[in-house]
């Protein structure tokens, strides 16, 4: 068989290898040391914004902006069916109750009309997600913040880079949330960023990163904590990483010019849709069949891994796993049992792309007699 094809996988070369070894022989290991801030500063500027705060994973940095914001038992946090389940999570540990929504049929992000109709007394924030690296909506959604005095927060775990408007994802709510996971847009093997414009929020999150620990008295704890620190180790990581962002990303705007070029989306298949107002991250190329269904779908999965190329799908929505409350949301469910996500790393070639491409050409051709038949 030809050599197998990941979904994803990172890119590390020989400056990740000594910024790393660097940060071990300097012997500061753990959370404090010069990566963490240089990373934590080059983040900032990288995204526009004046903090940025390094924290144990994405997942630790959702929760950490939440509970700076003050929300917990009580509230609700509206925040898109369609994502990965750390987006609820992190509202569950502080108390307050996630609310289910719909998503934008083209974007995937959260629809600002389902996050209007979702709006309670008890509604605290919005968290809309920027889901496979595509900006949500963000004006109208900040327009509905306003209007009910709600918090903006950014789920920009898989959009690093991404523009709305013009402007870099991170800074365009009252914060943004970036992972470092080792499948995401620049990776630190586990670890996470919070980003913000707000001095009040970059205080209390830092406070509360480090067990809430008074900065003015050592080991005295001014209320509920936790440590969420990133090491320097992952910081030096990241620094390596960050210094070659603007390559990933362009490297992954032209895969996703190959695969329009060499996918057949004649028969009612779409690739990732962007937004005149946006430019998409492309943290992974979307494919979506009308005629799918989810035992369709299996199948296609099964042919491309059979040529050796691996795939994943789409989210399931996080209303159908019964850890929330049930949701009607039927985009979102639409959305699930179509949506394919097909190889996107640096290190793919244009040829590896046409290879996927003829795989998925031929299985949709396949497939597509049975859904008929
Ligand atoms: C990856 C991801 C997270 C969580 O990040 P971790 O670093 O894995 O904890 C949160 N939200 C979304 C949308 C993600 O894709």
């Amino acid at each position: 068989m030809e050599k197998p094809i990941p979904v994803s996988q990172p890119f590390l070369s020989d400056k990740e290898e000594r910024y790393v070894l660097d940060a071990v022989r300097s012997g500061w290991v753990s959370s404090k040391g010069a990566y963490i801030d240089r990373f934590e500063q080059g983040f900032a500027d990288y995204c526009g914004v004046k903090f940025a705060i390094a924290v144990s994973n994405g997942t630790t940095g959702l929760h950490l902006a939440l509970a700076a914001l003050g929300i917990g038992q009580g509230y609700e946090v509206i925040v898109p069916d369609l994502t990965f389940i750390a987006t609820a999570n992190a509202v569950a540990y502080t108390g307050a109750k996630p609310v289910l929504v719909d998503i934008d049929p083209d974007t995937l992000g959260m629809s600002v009309d389902a996050a209007r109709g979702a709006i309670t007394p008890r509604t605290k924030a919005i968290m809309p997600v920027h889901l496979y690296g595509h900006p949500a909506d963000m004006d109208p959604l900040r327009d509905l913040a306003r209007e009910h005095n709600l918090r903006l927060i950014e789920d920009a775990a898989e959009a690093h880079g991404a523009t709305y408007r013009g402007v870099r994802v991170g800074g365009l709510g009252d914060c943004g949330v970036f992972s470092f996971y080792g499948n995401k847009i620049i990776t630190t093997g586990e670890g996470g960023m919070l980003t913000t414009n707000d001095p009040e929020l970059n205080r209390r999150a830092r406070i509360l990163r480090d067990h809430a620990m008074d900065p003015s008295r050592r080991y005295w704890h001014l209320e509920l904590g936790y440590n969420y620190r990133m090491t320097n180790i992952q910081a030096a990581l990241g620094v390596a990483q960050l210094e070659q962002i603007d390559a990933f990303l362009q490297r992954r705007t032209d895969i996703a010019q190959w695969y329009r070029q060499y996918v057949d989306t004649s028969n009612s298949v779409r690739l990732n849709h962007q937004a005149v107002w946006a430019t998409s991250a492309y943290w992974m190329i979307c494919l979506e069949v009308d005629w799918f269904n989810a035992s369709l779908r299996d199948k296609f999965m099964a042919f491309l891994a059979a040529r050796g190329i691996d795939s994943r799908p789409y989210f399931h929505t996080i209303s159908e796993m019964g850890l929330y409350q049930a949701g009607d949301n039927p985009i979102a469910a639409a959305k699930s049992v179509i949506g394919v996500n097909l190889p996107t790393y640096f290190e793919l070639t244009e040829a590896d792309v046409r290879r996927v491409a003829e795989a998925v050409n031929q299985g949709l051709r396949v497939l597509s007699s049975q859904a008929a038949a």
